[in-house]
């Protein structure tokens, strides 16, 4: 991200990234849970450049300190090592909460999945409840990272804010899924009780190109999620893991389209659950195809001849979403906020970044 414009001023501290110059009315203080993690590093980035204050707050379950370095020292930025099941005391005007806590390669791990999955109830639950208490008691707006697995496995297609969904409570997913649907149901239940401000993004599929360097061997550096996935297989010249028979669906929007779409919801007066996703649908067969062309047409223009890859198929993950697409009409009437990235282009950026990375030695 780079500030476009000409009228701003900024100011440069030599070893950070320039950073917008605001009065201290303007700024505010702003805390991000999960703020080390893949989106919500991109999202710290965003609203350090922008001026605020930012403290990110994280257990590096998966996310990494490294994701967020290049801010460390900067006096507007502070990073504390803690879990948002426990309460954290902080004045602030602005809460962001995006911790996740799904183990990367959840389908390839389930040892590592079962085990989590308590905890990652508990952090939809008691996390957001230690947050919205927070938001209460220093009156700062409130904005949750929801998801479209809120809609489960879904029966109305695309998917609008109305839909409530089709969840199976009881299934391997349910931690997640259950855990964000009863997250929104916490925070409408402030807002409604004590008039806590709140926002609800409900985040589709979003492809992030960050690494995150973690101590646990167990758990990938990249997210393990289908995008990064089928890219590194792909560079690594090894096949390409398609689920099932690939023609389940799903939309993919690139981070710096959803961090747009953060701030504007946050900026917004809408309180209404928002979907914030890419309108694109691939049945993953599909999408599989199109990663392995980027790839071959990246290293093309590097001057390598590529080979070409296989793809192959695998078992399908129990009570995986047969299709799934926003309907982000909301977003567009109320935020005026529209997806400005294709996935074509997104995939290239990411491809060049993993490369970078695998050649520097990281991958
Ligand atoms: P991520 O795993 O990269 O980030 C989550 C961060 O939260 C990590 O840094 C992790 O260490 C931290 N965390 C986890 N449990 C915590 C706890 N108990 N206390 C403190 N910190 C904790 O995931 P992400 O892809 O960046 O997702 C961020 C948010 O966006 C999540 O809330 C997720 O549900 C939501 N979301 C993401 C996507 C996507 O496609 N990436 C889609 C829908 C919703
Ligand atoms: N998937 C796949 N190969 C992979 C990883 C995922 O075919 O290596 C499939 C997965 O079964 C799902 C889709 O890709 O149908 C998206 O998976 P991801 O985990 O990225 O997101 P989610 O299922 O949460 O939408």
């Amino acid at each position: 991200f780079h500030p476009d414009s000409q009228s701003i001023s900024y100011t440069t501290l030599s070893r950070f990234p320039p950073v917008k110059l605001l009065s201290p009315s303007q700024r505010k203080r702003i805390l991000v849970t999960g703020g080390a993690g893949f989106v919500g590093s991109h999202l710290v980035d965003r609203l350090m450049i922008l001026g605020h204050e930012v403290t990110v707050l994280d257990n590096f379950f998966t996310g990494s300190k490294t994701t967020v370095s290049h801010w460390v020292g900067h006096p507007n930025f502070e990073m504390v090592r803690h879990d948002v099941v426990e309460p954290f005391m902080i004045e602030l005007n602005h809460l962001t909460i995006l911790p996740r806590n799904i183990p990367p390669c959840m389908p390839c791990l389930p040892s590592h999945y079962q085990f989590n999955s308590v905890k990652t109830i508990k952090t939809s639950f008691m996390g957001t409840l230690n947050m919205l208490g927070l938001a209460k008691r220093t009156k700062a707006r409130f904005l949750i990272s929801s998801t479209s697995e809120v809609y489960g496995d879904p029966e109305v297609h695309p998917q609008h804010e109305d839909y409530w969904g089709h969840v199976n409570p009881i299934g391997p997913r349910a931690c997640y899924d259950e855990g964000k649907r009863v997250a929104e149901t916490l925070t409408y239940g402030f807002h409604r009780q004590d008039g806590v401000d709140v926002r609800v993004a409900r985040i589709f599929n979003t492809y992030v190109p960050r690494i995150c360097i973690l101590i646990s061997s167990t758990v990938n550096p990249f997210d393990g999620r289908v995008v990064s996935n089928f890219i590194v297989q792909a560079l690594r010249g090894e096949d390409m893991t398609v689920y099932g028979d690939g023609k389940q669906t799903r939309s993919f929007q690139y981070i710096h389209d959803l961090v747009d779409g953060l701030i504007a919801l946050m900026n917004s007066d809408e309180t209404r659950p928002v979907n914030l996703g890419n309108g694109d649908e691939f049945t993953i067969g599909e999408f599989a195809e199109l990663v392995r062309d980027i790839v071959e047409k990246v290293q093309r223009e590097d001057g390598v001849e590529p080979r070409r890859v296989n793809i192959i198929y695998k078992p399908m993950p129990t009570d995986d979403p047969q299709k799934r697409r926003p309907d982000t009409t909301r977003a567009k009437q109320t935020l005026q906020w529209e997806p400005r990235w294709t996935v074509r282009m997104g995939l290239e950026e990411m491809v060049r970044y993993y490369k970078a990375k695998m050649v520097e030695g990281s991958l």
